[in-house]
């Protein structure tokens, strides 16, 4: 669980100048298990994110950090297990709350020039013009995405990521869903995103949301097994197969207390329904591979994108 401090520095004994440094808790595997993880000041966070920095060094394990997802770990902090939000990330969810607002209104104040968006769920006012990006964690995926992400950063256009191999809890579920309506939606397709519930979720619902095929735009990884039909037959059963495991599993405890699990159940089930059309349309669909996009700078995708996002 995250430890989210507030320090207030008291200076020359004034109310008027107390100061409130927010500070993020790193997210790496060391400080995971630490009682007190190294910890980053949120407004240098955002200068490095201004600065087009995505990547910051623990002091304590030395490796690098993903900022955005420093932030978003923050901002999409699940309910603890007893229903309780944990005072503490309530308290900087709220920080980060008042601090999006803020730069909303300056951008609103400042509406001729373009400012650019600082974290990415500042982003959730500006619905019709949102890209999203639909990919699996680690990986070839996560670096293309990475690349992806600054190239069209360099460009001035946003896209929102958000976390992953999370549990469905409120927050994460309402952004999935939200992902689902937006009018744009890249989808980096690899053989994990194929079997990752989260991604999955996401994927029907962009399907449900209708126009899919106007919506997404795929971008096929080598490998996501979508274009031999007895490869993709295997998606079918691994959501089969958790489908059962689950399902067997419920059968050996109580029958009180299950919703979690049902609500699982039918997420996986659906799944079930949609992967065989899903991944037929996919193969439909005239995706470049991963390369040609990188070598263009991902030049024929961004017209795609633009004529979309214009219509
Ligand atoms: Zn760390």
């Amino acid at each position: 669980m995250a430890v989210v401090t507030h320090e207030l520095e008291k200076i020359h004994n004034s109310y008027e100048r107390l100061q409130l440094k927010t500070l993020v808790p790193c997210n790496c595997e060391t400080c995971k298990n630490l009682t007190t993880p190294h910890s980053y000041s949120l407004d240098s966070l955002k200068e490095r994110l201004n600065a087009r920095r995505y990547q910051i060094e623990c002091d304590k394990s030395y490796e690098m950090v993903d900022i955005h997802r420093l932030i978003d770990d923050v901002m999409f902090q699940p309910v603890r297990a007893d229903g309780e939000m944990n005072p503490q990330v309530a308290q900087l969810q709220n920080e980060l709350e008042r601090k999006r607002d803020e730069s909303l209104t300056h951008r609103l104040r400042n509406s001729n020039q373009q400012e650019k968006l600082i974290i990415n769920s500042q982003s959730v006012m500006e619905f019709e013009k949102e890209i999203f990006i639909s990919y699996a964690w680690g990986g070839e995926s996560e670096q293309f995405v990475n690349q992806l992400d600054q190239t069209l950063q360099a460009k001035g256009i946003k896209i929102i990521r958000d976390k992953r191999d999370l549990s469905y809890k409120g927050l994460i579920k309402a952004f999935m869903e939200r992902i689902g309506r937006g009018k744009c939606a890249l989808a980096i397709i690899s053989d994990k995103y194929l079997k990752s519930p989260n991604c999955m979720f996401e994927l029907v619902q962009i399907a449900k949301n209708g126009q899919f095929y106007d919506r997404i735009f795929p971008i096929v990884l080598a490998d996501a097994q979508i274009y031999k039909p007895v490869a993709r037959l295997k998606y079918i059963k691994h959501w089969e197969e958790k489908i059962k495991e689950l399902d067997e599993a419920m059968r050996e405890v109580g029958a009180a207390n299950l919703q979690g699990f049902r609500e699982k159940i039918d997420q996986y089930t659906e799944i079930r329904k949609m992967i065989a059309e899903l991944t037929n349309l996919l193969t439909d669909m005239n995706t470049l591979t991963p390369d040609i996009h990188s070598k263009s700078e991902f030049e024929e995708l961004l017209n795609a994108i633009a004529q979309r996002l214009d219509e």
